[in-house]
């Protein structure tokens, strides 16, 4: 049997020049390790839990880890939830194989996908997540609009945008009868109007409201949004959002406040370094060609960025109902933005403004409530 080599010591040499060849030596075994570039390649298999956990770990991790959370904008996926699994079971799954940590999910269900009252995933969502489960009359990915009975859920996901605010009000929840409803509306509208008016938010600072409520919320939220709109100019605000049928809150942010159930309306105002813009597509507008050009003007106004979201939320008097072929409005949208991702569902009655004021008809000022409306919005960043 051959003897083990004797083990040199460090900083024992004499001259210069080998000590200076040990500390090279030293150097290049501590970055033998992961290199930068090694960890990079490892991060890319990381879901979005993970890459915000191996940020922790230490100073050149979180480089690594902040450029790889860089190529990763919003993210959206369609699962299927059979009858026999539940709507929990399904979400939870879709948070914990995320490509992002989530600051902001949305969900829509189909029609045929049953609602529980505990539906609630908290437990998987990362703290200051909220998400908002909406039950629809379809539901729309990309150029595909399911309208007929199915068993699909819709997530759309925004990861934590630098300069960016979101936060979350939710109003009435299932033990509240109409009448509390319209009663807390007022608080409410003071604190959303607080919120987007605090010293940190420049008045010029461009503001995005998403809107929901459920069918007993449906003349509160109206009411909401009237008062909203009375105070910001168009170009500075953008609106989109819609009545659900049914309408779920997760809010693991509120930590004091932990209620998680099925509430009347709810706001998600976002504010800071993000371009948003929302269309409202009327009545008037009933054929292809029509709704092509108004979409057409609208993309001639705005423009893209690193990381882009679209939304829909239509009518479901729209639709196959109105155009005999499914998909039409999703798959103009589609053509006019094949790079950002479209999701969104059907509902009965939208909130949406035009945001960009040479797209509006009439001078006056138009409430945020419609029907038989399509209302798109694009969120933009990076
Ligand atoms: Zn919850």
């Amino acid at each position: 049997m051959e003897p083990l080599p004797q083990k040199k010591l460090r900083g024992n040499a004499t001259d210069e020049s080998s000590t200076e060849e040990c500390t090279k030596i030293s150097e290049k075994c501590s970055n033998q390790g992961l290199t930068y570039d090694v960890l990079r390649i490892i991060f890319k298999y990381l879901n979005g839990m993970e890459l915000s956990n191996a940020a922790m770990v230490c100073r050149s991790w979180l480089e690594a880890a902040n450029n790889e959370k860089q190529t990763r904008g919003p993210t959206y996926l369609m699962e299927y939830c059979k009858m026999q699994c539940s709507m929990e079971l399904v979400k939870t799954k879709i948070i914990k194989n995320l490509r992002i940590k989530p600051v902001l999910g949305l969900f829509f269900t189909s029609p045929f996908v049953p609602f529980i009252k505990k539906d609630c995933h908290c437990k998987v969502l990362p703290p200051n997540c909220d998400t908002v489960t909406l039950g629809t009359y379809g539901i729309i990915i990309d150029s595909t609009e399911i309208e007929n009975s199915s068993e699909e859920i819709v997530c759309a996901c925004l990861p934590e945008i630098p300069g960016v605010t979101i936060k979350t009000f939710a109003i009435g929840d299932n033990s509240t009868k109409t009448y509390d409803i319209s009663q807390s509306v007022k608080k409410y509208s003071k604190d959303i109007k607080e919120f987007l008016s605090t010293p940190e938010n420049n008045p010029d600072m461009p503001k995005c409201l998403l809107l929901f409520s459920d069918l007993r919320g449906r003349s509160s939220a109206i009411q909401i949004s009237n008062s909203l709109r009375r105070r910001y100019a168009a170009n500075k605000l953008s609106v989109w959002g819609g009545v659900a049928t049914d309408l779920l809150v997760c809010n693991s942010k509120d930590s004091k406040n932990n209620k998680c159930r099925n509430f009347a309306i709810c706001v998600v105002a976002l504010i800071g370094s993000v371009d948003t813009w929302s269309i409202v597509v009327d009545k008037s507008y009933k054929t292809r060609e029509r709704i092509e050009q108004r979409l057409k003007s609208f993309k001639n106004r705005i423009c893209l960025k690193k990381h882009s979201m679209g939304f829909m939320f239509a009518c479901c008097a729209r639709g196959e109902r109105m155009f005999d072929v499914c998909n039409t409005e999703s798959t103009i949208f589609k053509q006019l933005f094949p790079e950002v991702p479209l999701v969104g569902c059907f509902g009965d009655g939208e909130f949406g403004i035009n945001s960009l004021p040479s797209l509006v008809s009439s001078r006056k000022k138009k409430n945020l409530y419609n029907e038989t409306t399509t209302v798109f919005l694009i969120i933009t960043y990076g």
